[in-house]
């Protein structure tokens, strides 16, 4: 019996890429049901149904508020044993690689992870992947059921196909070892401006930057273009910037109209997580970067004395 897709919630609404998966999902098979589980997550559960639920199954438990991964494994290997599904798609994200990668455990199914496309061949679902560091796409399949799949961050966007999904409660059990972690606290990160999933414009710092106060003169820029900055890996985990703003293939997936690529050389793990930008634009002292590869424009120079000189072009050009 067909496809279940979990639907992950933040903050009162349901997670677009989850959203992406479900359409997805809908696009392939007439029978999907999905899965929202949290607190006060019941009104949600209905908003399924226009990107293609046919039923979506409520966890509405104060036991699920808090986003840990073993009591949502509890529910999701509850179901799948009385609804016998087939395939169980997530979009990836922190909380739900660790459900996934549970889920997995818990009922000795096969994951693949990554994935990038789905599609039907002959009947059978096989999932897209990159490999070999994103150098080739490969197809991936199962070897029995259920199916399980983490589709990379924004893969696919949500399409409202405008049906309707009939709620059904689930009673929700937590096994004791399930309870044994607890969140202590949970904060939000300060920002200004839009999220780099958000933004139009991003303006991206690497090593080139040469230390990280240095990111202070992409901050200027990303303000005066009405940006947001993001980063490498290699920044990232030098903990020059934070990692909510690391792009690539273990990073988020961007598309703003604009991207301006500071000091990257453009490693295909970079690359992979930026190259659908409207126009690249590339910043760089050795002309031989690979960046310059699939730049739309390069300007090959010291950005310590450039990204001051582009903010106040801008700046004068807006009239501020
Ligand atoms: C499994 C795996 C996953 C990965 N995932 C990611 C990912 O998600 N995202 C990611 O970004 N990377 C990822 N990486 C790392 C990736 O391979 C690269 O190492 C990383 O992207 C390099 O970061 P960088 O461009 O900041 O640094 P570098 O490669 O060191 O490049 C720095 C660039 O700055 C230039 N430069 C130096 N000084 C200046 C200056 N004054 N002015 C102008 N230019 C200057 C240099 O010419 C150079 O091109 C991953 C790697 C692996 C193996």
């Amino acid at each position: 019996m067909g496809t279940l897709v979990y639907l992950e919630d933040h903050e009162g609404e349901l997670v677009p890429g989850s959203l992406g998966v479900l359409s997805k999902a809908a696009q392939l098979d007439d029978d999907v049901a999905a899965v929202v589980c949290g607190a006060g997550v019941k009104e949600l559960a209905a908003q399924a149904g226009r990107f293609g639920a046919g039923k979506v199954y409520a966890a509405d438990d104060p036991a699920l508020e808090a986003p840990l991964p073993q009591p949502r494994v509890d529910v999701l290997a509850a179901l799948v044993g009385e609804q016998g599904f087939d395939t169980v798609l997530f979009a990836a994200s922190v909380l739900t690689a660790d459900v996934a990668a549970g889920l997995a455990a818990r009922l000795g199914a096969g994951l693949n992870w990554d994935l990038v496309d789905l599609e039907l061949r002959d009947g059978a679902l096989v999932g897209k992947r990159a490999a070999l560091q994103d150098s080739v796409y490969v197809d991936v399949g199962w070897k029995g059921e259920p199916r399980l799949a983490l589709v990379r961050a924004g893969t696919f966007e949500p399409a409202e196909s405008g049906g309707e999904a009939e709620v059904q409660d689930l009673a929700v059990e937590i096994q004791d070892f399930s309870k044994r972690a607890v969140m202590v606290e949970r904060a939000h990160a300060e920002s200004e401006g839009p999220s780099i999933e958000d933004a139009d414009v991003i303006v991206a710092g690497g090593r080139g930057l040469g230390e990280p106060d240095k990111f202070a003169l992409l901050e200027e820029l990303a303000k005066a273009l009405g940006g947001a900055v993001a980063a490498t890996r290699a920044v990232v985990d030098a903990g020059w910037y934070p990692y909510a703003t690391q792009v690539g293939q273990t990073g988020r997936n961007v598309s703003p109209k604009l991207y301006v690529a500071c000091g990257i050389s453009g490693a295909i793990q970079h690359k992979v997580g930026m190259q659908s930008s409207g126009t690249i634009v590339a910043i760089n002292k050795d002309t031989n970067a690979p960046i310059f590869e699939y730049a739309d424009l390069g300007v090959v120079g010291d950005l310590h004395e450039i990204v001051p000189k582009l903010t106040d072009l801008v700046r004068e050009r807006r009239g501020a």
